[in-house]
């Protein structure tokens, strides 16, 4: 059964059984900000099992995308050693939300293994957990297991709990034997040694944990299962590990290709085939679902996972980038049941490449650190690298650990882990302490401005209109000595945070900057300068009172200031227009990164793997400016998240779904989950402006972008800038071509002029008839000794050069200022050297002129910061000749 075959099996089984089929959410958690990717397949259905939220549905089944790298299941460094473990991997599971319990749970997984995937029962187990007597009667009476192949195992493996409390209760797993030729062992033995593979995880969500840890049956308890379908394949294809079955093997042979090696021939290349394969998937599916690599949080684990792959690599021997050239290798094993690796495909090979190459200087630039440390310390009797040291190379250079201790191996050399791992434990520590008081202090401003949780989410009624007559003060705070503090008046004159029961001000959100305007009431008047929401929809209003005091439970009217929340609403708008324009323009890769939407101007960030052409730029621009003059009302509804995904709309991350979504429509070009505003039609845009265009990070590029009156004034700014600078040029008649060729005359009228002034200067100074005070004999050696007009440095030593061969024989010292600085340039006929020494010279005099500088003995130069002290220093120079004689 090809693994393709087997997914829609599981959909099948299940949906013909009543369960209502789930597509795989996202990688990175949308609903969960405490768990870093998705890892299990009720991680999207969380809320639904804590009863929170409704489920659309009692029974669902899905085939969900997740990734284990981190926090309480982390499979990293299992990954290359074991045949059943991958960081990323694919978990089919039937899901019941209080529905039905533990007999059809049973029920289920036992027919689809017997008799749809038809695993021969004599290479089955079934686990229960020890108490669980219901679950072990259950198996008796539906499986026609033997009472020796079901097993009761401790709390360890088969207790299941969401978190320290909450849902949990007992669960059953069903294990299949890989090895089905050799004769059995007993279960534990062939637990412990990966013959006997668990393939299939019941979790019987039965009881609620409260803080004191008693277990409170659930009313309605609910069913999490999960099956790996590496695993299933591997069972169903009848080999031994999850790396031979057809998800595996062809990337596994291509990445041998590449490297020139063959898979099955050497257990340490092939870990780090397995390894290479593994981290592939993982890769590409975390860029698809928009993770970018980057420092800290999600992008930094992509990161470290990359780079891991590529160490990998350098073992098998490579030494350019070589994983991206495997893309495309994935897609031709998941692209049909995975489309955004299809569609990324080219964005993730571009990140993918610019990352193995960052990463592969680093490592070069690294090992040559550690060899020239080496060395050093080889030279003063050592033999090891000291913790610090090597903390050094890691933290700064972003050398890897293992690379580090290789070269060591290498050179013999020891390091010392202890001092390494004390100093990663304090910046560990530091870090941590700076992220908590960070958190505290937003807690307190929470805390003191909401008091604790009592507040309800603030009404927002600022979509169709920006006034409202009356609303009511419902909390105050203001700011004493940097810390917020709650009061029941603000005064006239005083800053503040103001929370009323419903509003027009819209909060930051999604992009989009906070409302300013005004709060007005019975004699007195307060300027919004700033709105925000916290996580729990609390709107705050950031203000300054400017006439009469603000008090507690007032009555007041509120003003958003309407030019720029117009202002603002045709940049939203333009926005998602220019969303939909890039994904025509470049193609489907384009997806939004970030963006940032102000009354005089909007940021897109989107992902793309390099800068746009001029010719696209303006494509770009041209199709958002058509969709502006077709005049299309745009249409806001609210449907639910499956209607609006069903509809085509793009959702972005961060964004909720299950409950009922918002949706923007330009019918006929753009669809999107958003919760900002918007125009009502595109019309009121007007016109749009694209100003830059560049990259800010690897694979995301920026535009930046203006609309309406704005862009209107952009024109207008350039447009007297060019009359401007055409007047100032004395070019102001003609059309563009005439005053383009006006332009170029006078920068090539002025490089003449330039090598004309130069030759005049080196005629000046070398025809120039020498005054008394400026050439004179010592010792028979001539002197010339010149203040000269200021030009560049290279100038200067030609001067010097010009003067010594028309001396012949002698010494030459200029000097020449301009802008507070002086510089001085000695030069000293070849003949003359042994006796007299530029380089001592300027010397010399450059501390006359406040400044320092050397040379050769035929030529030198300083500079210096005294001006006025330079005919001090030229009349200098025969007792400095003088003294150098002397010695
Ligand atoms: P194991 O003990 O083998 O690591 P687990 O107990 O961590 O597995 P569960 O959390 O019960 O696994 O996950 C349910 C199913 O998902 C497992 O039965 C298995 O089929 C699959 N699975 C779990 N972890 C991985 C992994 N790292 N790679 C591939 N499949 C996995
Ligand atoms: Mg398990």
């Amino acid at each position: 059964m090809k693994s393709t075959d087997i997914r829609s099996s599981f959909l099948d089984f299940f949906r013909e059984r009543g369960h209502r089929p789930q597509p795989s959410a996202p990688l990175v958690p949308q609903k969960d900000p405490t768990l870093l990717f998705t890892n299990a397949g009720m991680v999207p259905f969380k809320s639904y099992f804590l009863g929170a939220e409704k489920p659309p549905a009692k029974r669902a089944v899905s085939v969900q995308k997740c990734l284990r790298v981190s926090g309480k299941h982390n499979d990293l460094e299992n990954v290359g050693p074991s045949p059943r473990h991958q960081t990323f991997f694919e978990m089919m599971g039937n899901f019941s939300f209080g529905d039905y319990f533990k007999e059809d749970a049973i029920r289920f997984a036992w027919e689809l293994v017997t008799q749809v995937w038809k695993i021969p029962v004599e290479h089955l187990f079934a686990t229960v957990y020890e108490e669980d007597d219901e679950a072990y009667d259950l198996w008796v009476k539906l499986s026609d297991l033997p009472a020796e192949r079901i097993h009761r195992c401790g709390k360890k493996d088969n207790f299941w709990a969401m978190g320290e409390t909450g849902p949990c209760g007992p669960c059953s797993e069903i294990f299949a034997d890989v090895h089905r030729h050799l004769p059995k062992v007993p279960f534990d033995e062939g637990g412990e040694s990966g013959r006997y593979v668990e393939i299939w995880n019941l979790v019987f969500m039965q009881y609620d944990r409260d803080e004191q840890g008693n277990l409170n049956p659930l009313p309605n308890p609910s069913i999490d299962t999960g099956a790996g379908l590496e695993r299933v394949s591997s069972v169903l294809q009848g080999v031994e590990s999850n790396y031979d079955t057809d998800l595996f093997r062809p990337i596994l042979h291509a990445a041998a290709e590449l490297a020139g090696v063959s898979y099955g021939k050497e257990e340490d290349k092939d870990t780090s085939l397995r390894v290479i394969a593994d981290h592939l998937r993982a890769v590409c599916f975390l860029l698809a679902d928009g993770v970018i690599p980057g420092n800290e949080g999600r992008g930094y684990v992509l990161r470290r996972i990359l780079r891991r792959a590529v160490r990998h690599g350098m073992r098998l021997g490579f030494e350019e980038p070589f994983l991206y050239k495997l893309v495309p290798v994935l897609g031709e094993v998941m692209g049909a049941a995975y489309l955004e690796l299809v569609e990324t495909r080219q964005a993730s090979m571009a990140t993918i490449r610019a990352e193995e190459e960052k990463f592969l200087s680093t490592v070069a630039n690294g090992a040559r650190q550690v060899q020239s440390e080496i060395e050093r310390l080889r030279r003063d009797g050592e033999d090891m690298l000291p913790g610090t040291m090597v903390f050094r190379l890691y933290d700064t250079y972003g050398l890897p650990l293992e690379v580090i201790r290789e070269i060591a191996e290498e050179e013999r050399f020891r390091i010392d882990e202890a001092g390494f791992n004390e100093a990663l434990r304090g910046q560990r520590e530091q870090a941590r302490k700076a992220t908590q008081e960070v958190q505290n202090r937003m807690a307190a401003l929470g805390e003191v401005v909401r008091g604790h949780a009592d507040l309800a989410e603030t009404r927002f009624e600022g979509y169709e209109r920006t006034e409202l007559p009356g609303a009511e003060v419902v909390r105050l705070a203001t700011w004493r000595d940097g810390a917020p503090e709650r009061v029941s008046t603000l005064m006239e004159g005083q800053a503040g945070v103001v929370i009323l029961d419903e509003t027009v001000f819209y909060a930051e959100s999604g992009g989009e900057v906070g409302d300013t305007g005004t709060i007005l009431w019975d004699g007195g008047r307060a300027r919004v300068v700033d709105t925000q929401k916290d996580a729990a929809g609390v709107i705050f209003h950031f203000v300054e009172v400017e006439q009469g005091q603000l008090s507690r439970h007032a009555r007041v009217q509120l003003r958003v200031d309407h030019d720029a929340r117009l202002a603002i609403q045709r940049n939203h708008t333009t926005t998602h227009l220019l969303h939909a324009a890039l994904r025509q323009v470049l193609g489907k890769s384009v997806r939004q990164a970030g963006s940032l939407v102000a009354a005089d101007r909007l940021r897109f960030d989107f992902t793309y793997h390099r800068g746009m052409f001029r010719a696209e730029q303006e494509q770009t621009e041209d199709l958002v400016n058509e969709w502006i003059r077709r005049a299309v009302g745009t249409e806001i509804v609210q449907r639910t998240y499956q209607e609006a995904v069903a509809a085509g709309a793009m959702a972005l991350f961060g964004e909720k779904y299950g409950e009922r979504v918002r949706t923007v429509n330009v019918p006929g070009f753009s669809l999107e989950l958003c919760g900002g505003c918007h125009v009502r039609n595109t019309g009121e845009i007007g016109l749009f402006m694209i100003e830059s265009e560049r990259g800010v990070a690897s694979g995301v590029r920026r535009i930046e972008a203006v609309t309406g009156t704005y862009a209107l004034e952009e024109i207008r700014r350039q447009r007297a800038a060019y009359a401007e600078l055409t007047q100032r040029l004395g070019i102001r008649t003609g059309d563009y071509d005439q005053q383009l060729q006006k332009a170029e005359q006078l920068r090539l009228r002025q490089s003449e002029l330039e090598q004309e002034m130069k030759r005049l200067r080196m005629q000046l100074v070398s025809g120039a008839s020498a005054a008394s005070d400026e050439e004179s004999v010592v010792e028979g050696i001539r002197i010339v000794a010149r203040e000269v007009p200021p030009a560049p440095a290279n100038e200067l030593r030609d001067m010097a050069d010009t003067l010594r061969s028309k001396l012949g024989s002698g010494v030459v010292v200029i000097g020449t200022r301009s802008d507070g600085n002086v510089s001085l340039v000695a030069a000293v006929s070849k003949d003359l050297t042994a006796r007299v020494k530029a380089g001592d010279l300027v010397k010399r005099l450059s501390a006359i002129v406040g400044g320092g500088g050397g040379g050769r003995p035929d030529f030198a130069q300083a500079g210096g910061k005294d001006p006025e002290k330079l005919p001090t220093a030229l009349a200098a120079v025969q007792d400095a000749v003088r003294e150098q004689l002397a010695r």
